[in-house]
């Protein structure tokens, strides 16, 4: 079997330290860099299987390290593992919707981290899923080739699992569909979903929806559906 590569950004000497043992002395190919723009160019040449990002870094934060690599059609399908410190757990759901599989908070175990990055590497590459047509629903732009939702022509921060429903819904506008249906659909097996609760997603996109937030209806009883402004 062919050693799988990791490859990682991180700027603390001794964190790195840690993550290089423990990632070779379990068989993995191992390299680094120790910022954001190195990072990238090594990863270019590289091409390793998965990313371990740190989050805060000098100069490109891990954010946009993760969103550029997404942005690259050769490297999109790289698994990135976000390496985040306690009270940025904002920052890992900004991280999860520009792309990234999962997330490690320092400090962790050794045991934590092998099992973690076994776990990514286990899905295998990750695959482009159909892209979705850009949708117009009065105000609401939604456009997955930019991963991105204006409300009145402004820029909404949106999850990936958000991002989903909402377009999942807009595409049939009027059509209900159960709460396990939109689960089905949006989260499926995607385990680095924190919250499996419909409801939750739901309400987090009505607040970011603003003056269309009643777009998104609920049905008593069923589920949701998205507003028929052509009926
Ligand atoms: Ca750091």
């Amino acid at each position: 079997m062919s050693q799988e590569r990791v490859f990682i950004i991180e700027d603390e000497a001794d964190i790195l330290e840690v993550l290089v043992y423990n990632l070779t002395r379990e068989g993995y190919k191992v390299e680094s860099a120790r910022d954001g723009e190195e990072g990238l160019r090594k990863i270019r040449q590289k091409a390793p299987d998965l990313v371990l990002l740190d989050l805060m870094l000098p100069g490109l934060d891990g954010i946009e390290v993760c969103r550029r690599l997404k942005a690259e059609p050769t490297l999109r399908g790289t698994r990135v593992v976000m390496v985040t410190a306690k009270g940025e757990e904002s920052d890992v759901v900004l991280g999860l919707g520009v792309g990234a599989d999962d997330y490690i908070c320092k400090p962790f175990s050794p045991k934590e981290l092998l099992a973690r990055v076994k776990a990514v590497l286990r899905r295998g590459p990750q695959r482009d899923e159909p892209m979705g047509e850009r949708l117009v629903r009065d105000g609401v732009t939604i456009d997955p080739a930019r991963h991105e939702v204006r409300v009145d022509g402004k820029p909404e921060t949106f999850t990936a699992t958000e991002f989903r429903l909402l377009h999942f819904l807009a595409a049939h506008p009027g059509r209900v569909f159960t709460r396990d249906h939109l689960l089905d659909r949006t989260i499926r097996e995607d385990a680095a979903v924190i919250d499996r609760n419909i409801d939750v997603h739901v309400r987090a996109i009505r607040k970011k929806l603003g003056p269309y937030r009643e777009y998104v209806e609920t049905v008593r009883g069923v589920g949701y559906r998205f507003r028929d402004t052509e009926a």
